[in-house]
């Protein structure tokens, strides 16, 4: 989206623009968590690509299933081949399950709108059933990795877990999270890693920290934690947020790439290949500073795309392209929709609470801009900014 809202405005007025994706509406995936625990309704982090895009572009609803670089030609599971003179690759994210025994089968994936919405639907199917089943396992809920994404479903759920109580007259619902390494978000100082714990315990979440996935069996997860015993931790849900890779087709279509990323030249283009761009979760752009490859981020994602239609109109004009260089503003992580964590690194200072959530709405308001235009903003961004 944000490549498109560039390339429309640079190239040449006879070049052709096409836009393609699986489904015609684009989703804010950095709120997917929010779908996920039920604190927000779909549609506010949703919108139609069509509405958005200018009148120059042309906008291809297909499902890619295969890029041939060499052809310069991408094909796909339900449309005609398509070929191109240039091409920006974004394909995204998918949840990835590290080989962990039964995680496929038997575990909740959270990587776009359905797969979120089909966790909220099974959390209230199974704490409704209770009533029934009267089945302890149907109030326990086990969220799998305590990364990003499960730290903000943890704190989402910590608000919509007590009206669910409420509604289906249970008794307590359980909220357990294990989570491989002795410590959460190495990222944020020590400060606002205990603050986020403190957090989780004042709201009765359990962190099994250092327990270790060994698999998923139908209503269990087996772990191993410092005594090296085999333990289990039974519930009738079992959310899966360990990690995410980049989208199949990468692999698929014989990219030489690492869990579905793929090593990108400075200006964002393949190795031998120009014409080809790779931004967002697919690619691995190196940090000059750091010799590492930047995270992938939203933020990171939506200057990557900016940056790769900026090149490609510089190739039209027959000019250089440009080194892509992101300076991060900072790192927020919400704790449900009145508490986080977050560090800003204009004032180098770190902050939490109701300031951290706060700031991430902007953030959310600011990407929606970026991605979308302003009329957006004003019908799905957030403006209960304050307490
Ligand atoms: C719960 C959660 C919270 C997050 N919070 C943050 C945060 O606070 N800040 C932050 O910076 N990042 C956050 N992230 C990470 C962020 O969402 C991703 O880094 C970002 O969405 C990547 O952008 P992208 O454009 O590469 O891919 P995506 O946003 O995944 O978009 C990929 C697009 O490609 C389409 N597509 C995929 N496969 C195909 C196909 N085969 N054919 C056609 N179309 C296809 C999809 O429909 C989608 O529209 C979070 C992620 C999650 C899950």
């Amino acid at each position: 989206m944000r490549a498109v809202k560039f390339l429309q405005k640079s190239l040449p007025t006879e070049d052709e623009i096409v836009l393609v994706d699986q489904t015609a509406t684009h989703t804010e995936k950095t709120n997917l968590h929010e779908v996920a625990a039920g604190t927000i309704a779909p549609e506010r982090i949703t919108y139609q690509i069509p509405d958005i895009i200018g009148k120059r572009v042309q906008f291809v609803q297909a499902t890619v299933k295969h890029v041939d670089i060499e052809a310069k030609q991408v094909s796909f599971e339900d449309h005609a081949d398509l070929s191109y003179d240039y091409l920006v690759l974004g394909l995204g994210f998918q949840s990835e399950t590290f080989g962990v025994a039964g995680a496929d089968e038997n575990a909740l994936p959270m990587d776009d709108l359905a797969t979120s919405e089909a966790v909220y639907q099974h959390i209230e199917d199974r704490i409704k059933a209770y009533k029934t089943t009267q089945d302890k396992n149907d109030l326990k809920i086990a969220v799998c990795g305590a990364g990003f994404t499960g730290i903000e479903l943890l704190g989402e759920l910590t608000q919509s877990l007590p009206k669910l109580q409420a509604k289906y007259q249970t008794p307590a619902i359980k909220l357990v999270c294990l989570e491989r390494m002795p410590s959460i978000l190495p990222m944020f100082t020590q400060e606002l890693r205990d603050y986020a714990l403190k957090f989780m315990e004042k709201n009765n979440v359990e962190m099994r920290l250092g327990s270790i996935i060994e698999a998923i069996k139908p209503g269990a997860v087996v772990y191993s934690d410092t005594d090296k015993q085999e333990h289990e931790f039974s519930a009738n849900t079992i959310i899966w947020t360990v990690g995410v890779s980049g989208s199949h087709v990468i692999a698929d279509s014989g990219f030489e790439q690492r869990r579905n990323r793929v090593v990108v030249k400075p200006d964002l283009s393949l190795d031998d290949h120009p014409e080809v761009f790779i931004v967002g979760d697919v690619s691995a752009v190196m940090d000059p500073e750091s010799n590492r490859p930047y995270p992938t981020t939203a933020q990171i994602a939506l200057a990557a795309g900016e940056q790769a239609a900026k090149n490609i109109a510089a190739l039209r004009h027959d000019q250089a392209t440009t080194a892509f260089k992101y300076e991060s503003s900072g790192t927020v992580a919400s704790l449900s929709d009145r508490d986080g964590i977050g560090e800003v690194f204009s004032s180098n200072k770190p902050v939490h609470g109701y300031p951290a959530s706060a700031l991430k709405k902007i953030i959310t308001d600011r990407s929606l801009m970026e991605s979308a235009h302003l009329g957006t903003v004003f019908s799905k961004g957030r403006f209960d900014l304050y307490h």
